[in-house]
């Protein structure tokens, strides 16, 4: 059976699926750089586009309820089972041509260069159009929404310019009175989703694909040191209640904390000190604290050091210390069925095997609570994104349309196997596709 399925066609694809995220890129809400958020024009002219390209790869095209492309390539055989493969449309202001739109358009390149060959499954390639939550404050809003998942209280939340989620809904082609209703995944086979790196292990080991084992979990909460304000010329250095002192501490020891775990990241990224005047020993800081692992009980083991470093590094400066959870999400762990496929995939494809965790949240983790999920990341060179130097080279966009092929070669084989009365050659060339 046939392995390297797009032959020496893979440069040639990669060169059309970056031309594609190219295209996509001139919908966009400014002038220098990507901003397609979700409910404005520049995102619905590039849902039409990606419809456009799905019809001409011989996709069934359609909206769900919350707006998101759908198109599906039929495979052939009884009793097959769904491949959903996919990423994200809209990007955040000031954005790249790269993130989310390669794992969308890419998939679509790969269903018309399939054209005549028939699958053991079918292949229901997804373009979500809320993934970044950058205009309602919620992520991977669509994501969310086809499994079954979002809070339906959300659609009457509203823009800056007034507009609400359910009026954006609407927009996009989708129904706002369907939201949320879970889509019907009994013959799922799993997700599949390609996107960039958006970070620099891969450039820096010179790797153009690497297979995710997991999307970290990830904690977001607010801190507030209490102390006393007072005169900074009149106050003993011993009689001070400086809260800012006390949150530097805090701060120092966040840092320590994750360079001794490799797999931990922890940063505080805001810090509002109160009354912040040049003669005032500071009364009161409150912070954001941002801490992410792999292991959700690693996670939660770290904050209990934190939150224990917090209170006694205050008591020693006479300074209160609040602890508030803003929002959590546990880790999603990659499926070792579909995982153990890509990479065997990536070995065929004669590249070294690297097997990473992605920092970012993605679509992805949404998709693994309802479903199998794997990630193929491919290399961000210089590690920018989420902004407008966002850069992706052909060359290892070449690797993945091959890996992709040997992936999709590997579960046709898997899925033959699993259905009785499949057709025995998938993946040989048919007349009708
Ligand atoms: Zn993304």
């Amino acid at each position: 059976m046939q392995d390297d399925v797009f032959g020496g066609r893979t440069a040639a694809l990669a060169a059309e699926a970056v031309a594609r995220c190219h295209a996509l890129g001139r919908f966009s809400e400014i002038e220098d750089g990507v901003y397609r958020p979700f409910g404005r024009q520049s995102l619905e002219d590039a849902a039409r586009l990606v419809e456009r390209w799905m019809a001409d790869a011989g996709l069934d095209v359609r909206r769900d309820a919350f707006g998101t492309v759908v198109g599906r390539r039929r495979g052939v055989g009884p009793g097959r089972r769904t491949l959903y493969v996919g990423s994200h449309l809209d990007t955040v202001p000031d954005g790249g041509l790269y993130d989310g739109a390669l794992g969308v358009v890419l998939p679509i390149v790969l269903c018309k260069a399939l054209a005549g060959r028939a699958l053991p499954f079918d292949l229901c390639v997804l373009g979500f159009l809320a993934e970044e939550g950058c205009r309602f404050g919620a992520g991977c809003m669509s994501a969310r929404s086809l499994t079954g998942r979002l809070d339906r209280a959300l659609l009457e939340r509203t823009a800056p310019d007034g507009t609400t989620l359910a009026e954006a809904v609407r927009f996009h082609g989708g129904q706002p009175e369907r939201v949320g209703q879970a889509a019907d995944f009994a013959r799922a086979l799993g997700y599949v989703e390609v996107h960039i790196e958006q970070a620099s292990v891969l450039d820096r080991r010179r790797h153009s694909v690497g297979v995710v084992e997991g999307i970290v979990g990830q904690s977001r909460l607010s801190l507030t040191f209490t102390g006393q304000a007072d005169h900074a010329g009149t106050t003993e250095m011993g009689d001070r209640r400086d809260a800012l002192c006390a949150a530097a501490d805090f701060v120092l020891a966040v840092e320590e904390l994750a360079k001794a775990d490799r797999e931990l990241f922890a940063t505080v990224g805001r810090l509002d000190v109160s009354p912040n005047a040049n003669n005032v020993i500071p009364g009161a800081v409150s912070l954001s604290l941002d801490v992410r692992h792999p292991h959700d009980v690693a996670r939660e083991v770290a904050l209990s050091a934190l939150a224990e470093a917090a209170r006694a590094g205050g008591g020693r400066r006479g300074v209160s210390v609040g602890w508030r959870i803003d929002g959590q999400r546990a880790a999603a762990t990659c499926d070792a069925g579909l995982t153990r496929l890509l990479v065997e995939a990536v070995r065929a494809a004669g590249v070294p095997e690297v097997r990473l965790p992605s920092r970012a949240g993605h679509d992805a983790m949404v998709m693994a609570r309802v479903m199998p999920m794997a990630m193929l990341f491919v290399r961000s060179p210089g590690g920018l994104s989420h902004h407008p130097d966002e850069r992706l080279d052909v060359a290892d966009v070449a690797v993945a349309v091959d890996v992709m092929g040997r992936f999709f070669a590997r579960l046709a084989r898997q899925e033959a196997a699993r259905v009785p009365g499949a057709p025995a050659s998938p993946y040989e060339e048919t007349r009708a596709p």
